[in-house]
């Protein structure tokens, strides 16, 4: 077992980036390794760089047949839904039985190693067997939120051109239904290169199911049929593809990030310890969906290969009661948590007598993720749980938190408004977006890393190595990894998170592309040209806006128009991307060149000062925005 007991932050941080190699060598110590590395870090073709080199290893053995010896009969996952009311436990040696299971059921279908298969699938265990079922025998996953609609889906689909697709009949919020096969049939029919199977987990939810004779598979009856199978395990070299995970960027178009295997799962074990200070035998609660970074790191990878048990949850956090999640914890004894601030936001809503109701003596951290953690949220939420809330910065790319504080080794104080600091092997700096040079302290620049970035984060973007250099390197002259958030960071090295340079935005901890709504937007066949800010918003953090104009034959009326434009939203990305208000406008602020000067808008929409106006081509354009916010909006959520 590598050393950190007794270790100090500083010692453990500056070894990790003063020595890399000698660090993260201690910490390879975490899993199994079929064949040691060869290499600690080749740097020769930078930025890509690659850990553990020549070492051979398996993201499902380390997770699941690793612990068999020792813990076999633990409780290894936990997947409650508050929706169907159903919870299912399996210990290590059933979760083992089950991903042999669907690893043979995967295999029998033709996948093998290096073939990609698509997960859209609810927030249920066999999300998490589809998972480690496709790493047992090196095929490489891409779980697609469920969350989103057959745009996305097909996009997803065409780029990461998979042998299979793994989805269910439907998945339930709120208690209502909501059938994923359609959309999934939509997304294949738009897909050019749609997989020649779907293998169908059916729940039982929605009876009107349609099955593709010769494409469409179910799970339930190839199951029985592999049932008991074993499956060995592909030992993969470190540096060869576990998952791809598709997310926003500037364009309509996704990235595939992409992780390996080795770097991952020594990641996964260091942090699952260091950060989120689970020992095997502990439970981790995280509240995530598997569709997003968080569910693989922390609801699956993490916890797995830490020895723990993971708690899975789909549902809301207030149904059937605002106790829902705090009935868990002392159910389960939870020692630590990890949702997000809108969740938290969603509670303080309600009356906290639901937390009191719960002996929550076991639970001794709630991490917190995703978005910004505004003050009050982390002062209700510490006040009425009384544990310390630790707040962490990632982003999909980086595959765990690249700022933090680490209470599995030492619990800095915390400083509200902060994640706090560089977790092991981020070699972080603050920079002038114009000259490149590092700001001082407490003034703002961009948040940038220095190469190599450390195990885990992602390796490339799938098959395309150039957008990989140019979307995260190109930005200064030196080589350095743009987080794409502004930041600043105090004379101590605490670093406060201040937002997207880019035209990202995060609804509820969701990253969404405002191109790729744009897109969708402009799709209504009335619409002449829309823009699409993210707007402050008390409980999201921010929403979606749109600003659209119209053809000049449109016919008819704004208000229909801009209802259109919701639905064309909801009906190709997801409800997740649903604009929260549209205004129908005569025009739209553009500069000079034709660029849509997208920030002054936000910062109107948010009433604030619109900033450089130098460029801007039509002044009159500006002052139909400012009308248009002062009538209201033609459409609302
Ligand atoms: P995602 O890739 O969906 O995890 O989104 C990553 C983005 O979310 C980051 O680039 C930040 O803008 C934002 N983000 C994530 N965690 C935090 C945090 N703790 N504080 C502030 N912003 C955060």
């Amino acid at each position: 077992m590598a050393r950190d007991a007794g270790m100090d932050y500083e010692s453990f941080y500056r070894q990790s980036v003063e020595q890399p190699e000698v660090f993260w060598a201690e910490q390879a110590r975490r899993i199994h390794w079929d064949t040691p590395p060869k290499q600690i870090l080749d740097q020769s073709r930078p930025p890509f760089r690659r850990w553990f080199v020549g070492g051979t290893t398996n993201l499902c053995h380390n997770a699941v047949d690793r612990h068999l010896a020792a813990r076999a009969e633990q409780l290894a996952l936990v997947a409650v839904s508050s929706e169907t009311g159903i919870t299912r436990e399996f210990t290590y040696r059933e979760l083992h039985r089950e991903v042999n299971a669907f690893a043979a059921v995967l295999q029998s279908l033709g996948v093998g190693k290096g073939d990609r298969v698509v997960v859209y699938l609810p927030n249920i265990a066999e999300a998490v067997f589809a998972m480690l079922a496709c790493t047992r025998i090196g095929a490489i996953h891409s779980v697609v939120f469920g969350g989103f609609a057959a745009h996305n889906l097909a996009l997803r689909i065409d780029d990461a051109q998979p042998k299979l697709l793994v989805c269910a009949d439907a998945g339930m919020r709120a208690g209502k239904v909501i059938p994923y096969k359609p959309l999934v049939d939509a997304a294949l029919n738009e897909a050019s290169a749609p997989p020649p199977h779907v293998l169908l987990v059916d729940r039982g939810l929605d009876p009107q199911m349609n099955r593709v004779p010769g494409r469409d598979v179910d799970y339930a009856g190839l199951r029985a049929r592999h049932e008991g199978a074993e499956v060995p395990v592909a030992w993969l070299e470190s540096n060869e593809p576990s998952y791809l995970l598709y997310t926003s960027g500037t364009t309509g178009k996704p990235k595939g990030v992409q992780r390996d295997t080795g770097g991952y799962a020594v990641a996964m074990a260091m942090s699952i310890r260091c950060i989120f200070d689970i020992a095997p035998g502990q439970v981790m609660f995280s509240t995530s969906d598997v569709g997003w970074a968080v569910g693989h790191s922390y609801n699956v990878y993490g916890p797995l290969i830490g020895g723990a048990t993971s708690l899975l949850y789909e549902g809301l956090p207030t149904r059937p009661d605002p106790g829902v999640w705090w009935g868990l914890c002392e159910k389960y004894g939870v020692h630590s948590m990890f949702s997000s601030p809108t969740a938290v936001r969603v509670l303080k809503k309600q009356d906290a007598g639901w937390l009191h109701k719960h002996d929550l003596s076991k639970l001794r951290w709630l991490f917190l993720a995703g978005e910004p953690l505004d003050e009050p949220t982390a002062q209700w939420i510490n006040a009425e749980l009384g544990v310390p809330v630790v707040d962490n910065y990632w982003q999909t790319e980086t595959g765990w938190p690249a700022i933090t504080l680490m209470p599995g080794l030492e619990m800095k104080p915390a400083r509200l408004g902060s994640p706090g600091l560089p977790a092991p092997g981020y070699k972080m700096k603050v920079i002038d977006e114009n000259t490149g040079r590092e700001v001082p302290a407490g003034s703002k620049g961009v948040l940038v890393l220095e190469p190599p970035l450390p195990p885990g984060c992602l390796s490339t973007i799938w098959r395309d190595d150039d957008r990989y250099v140019h979307s995260y390197f190109s930005h200064f002259r030196e080589l350095l990894y743009s987080s794409l958030d502004w930041a600043i960071r105090d004379a101590d090295g605490y670093t406060f998170i201040l937002g997207r340079t880019d035209d990202v935005i995060n609804v509820s901890g969701h990253r969404l592309g405002t191109r790729e709504i744009e897109e969708s937007v402009a799709g209504h066949p009335a619409v002449a040209e829309a823009a699409v800010v993210g707007v402050k918003d008390e409980l999201k953090g921010q929403v979606p806006v749109v600003f659209a104009t119209l053809k000049q034959a449109a016919g008819a009326g704004a208000a229909d128009v801009a209802r259109g434009m919701q639905q064309c939203v909801v009906e190709q990305l997801g409800s997740v991307a649903k604009p929260a208000r549209v205004y129908v406008v005569g025009a739209l602020p553009k500069t000079r060149s034709g660029k849509l000067l997208r920030r002054s808008l936000q910062a109107l929409a948010e009433q604030r000062d619109p900033g450089d106006l130098s460029t801007l081509d039509d002044p009159a354009a500006l002052e139909e925005i400012r009308k248009a916010l002062e009538r209201g909006p033609d459409q609302e959520n």
